[in-house]
C-alpha cells in the first residue's frame, strides 16, 4: 500500500455510507490507511462488506461492517448506537450511497422518484443528523483534530448540470449541494465543517453500462478535458484531504473531481 496519507486520521472515527462498493469502498480503505478506524456501512450483500474488513486488518487498520439501509430513520439510528458503543464517538461521516432509478420524465413513476429522493438525499440528511447530534453532545477533541466534527456529501457533476432522463437523480443531488451549504453555515460556529465532492464519470458499477463498451467510453470521453476515466482513488484521496485537519478553513465548499467535466467541453470548438 503507498503510504501517502499515512497518519493524518490518526485516532479518528470514520463512517462511510455504502462503502462495500465503488466509491465508498476505496474512500473506507483510504481513511483506514490513514489511520482511522472506520465502519464499512452496506444495505445488502454482507460477505462484501466483510472482505473490505478484512482487507483493511490485514492492512493493520480498523474496522467494523454495520448494515443499515440510510433511507430508514430506525436503521441508521441504530447503526450510529452500534458504532459509538464499539468507537466511543464519531469524527467523520462520509454520506456516499447512492443509487439510480432512470427514465424518461413523462414515464418517471413516483416510485422511481421517491427511491432515489430518499436515498440520495434524505439518506444524507439522516446520517448527517445522527453525526451533528454526537459530535455536539461530545464536544471538541482537540488531540484528534481542530474540528469538532467532519461531513462530506457525496454529490455530483449533476449538482450542476442538468441530466436528461435522470430527474430524480439529479433533484437529489442539487439538494444535497444546498443541505451541505446550508449545514456548513448553520454549523460552522460550532466548529463542524460540511463540504462535498462532486465527482464526474468514476469507473464504478454505477455506470458501467456506459463505459463497458467502447462506443461508450468513446462518448463519455467527449465530456472530459481532461481525456481519461476518473478512478475510485482520485475520489478516496479527496475525502481523506477534506477529513483532514489539512483542510481546516473549508467548510461549505464542493471539490469537483471530474476532469474538467464543468468547464462546459462543447464550448472548446463551439460557441
Ligand atoms: P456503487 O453503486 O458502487 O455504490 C453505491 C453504494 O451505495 C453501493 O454499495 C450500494 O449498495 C449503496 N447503497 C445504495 N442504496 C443504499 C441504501 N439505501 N443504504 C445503504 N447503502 C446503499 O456506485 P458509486 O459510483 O461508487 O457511487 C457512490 C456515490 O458516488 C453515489 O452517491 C453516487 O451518486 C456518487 N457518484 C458516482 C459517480 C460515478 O461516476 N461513479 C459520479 C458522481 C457521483
Amino acid at each position: 500500500m503507498a503510504k501517502t496519507n499515512d497518519g493524518v486520521l490518526k485516532g479518528q472515527r470514520a463512517l462511510v455510507t455504502g462503502s462495500s462498493s465503488g466509491i465508498g469502498r476505496e474512500v473506507v480503505k483510504e481513511m483506514a490507511k490513514a489511520g482511522a478506524s472506520v465502519v464499512v456501512n452496506y444495505r445488502r450483500g454482507g460477505d462484501k462488506a466483510n472482505e473490505v474488513v478484512q482487507e483493511i486488518k490485514d492492512a493493520g487498520g480498523e474496522a467494523i461492517a454495520l448494515q443499515a439501509d440510510v433511507s430508514k430513520e430506525d436503521e441508521v439510528q441504530d447503526m450510529f448506537k452500534k458504532m459509538i458503543e464499539v468507537y466511543g464517538s464519531i469524527d467523520i461521516l462520509v454520506n456516499n450511497a447512492g443509487l439510480q432509478r432512470d427514465a424518461a420524465f413523462h414515464e418517471m413513476t413516483l416510485e422511481q422518484w421517491n427511491s432515489v429522493i430518499s436515498v440520495d438525499l434524505g439518506g444524507q440528511f439522516l446520517c448527517s443528523r445522527e453525526a451533528v447530534r454526537e459530535f455536539l453532545r461530545r464536544g471538541m477533541v482537540p488531540e484528534l483534530s481542530s474540528a469538532m466534527g467532519k461531513i462530506i456529501c457525496m454529490s455530483s457533476v449533476h449538482d450542476g448540470i442538468p441530466w436528461a432522463g435522470h430527474a430524480n437523480y439529479a433533484a437529489s443531488k442539487g439538494g444535497v449541494s444546498m443541505m451541505m451549504k446550508t449545514l456548513a453555515q448553520e454549523l460552522a460556529p460550532n466548529r463542524i465543517r460540511a463540504n462535498a465532492i462532486s465527482p464526474g464519470a468514476i469507473k464504478t458499477d454505477i455506470n458501467k453500462s456506459v463505459w463497458g463498451t467502447p462506443e461508450g467510453m468513446k462518448g463519455l470521453l467527449t465530456l472530459i478535458p481532461y481525456g481519461r476515466i476518473g478512478e475510485v482513488s482520485d475520489i478516496a484521496k479527496a475525502a481523506v484531504w477534506l477529513a483532514s485537519d489539512e483542510s481546516d478553513y473549508v467548510t461549505g465548499a464542493t471539490l469537483y473531481v471530474d476532469g474538467g467535466m464543468m468547464l462546459y467541453p462543447s464550448f472548446r470548438t463551439g460557441g
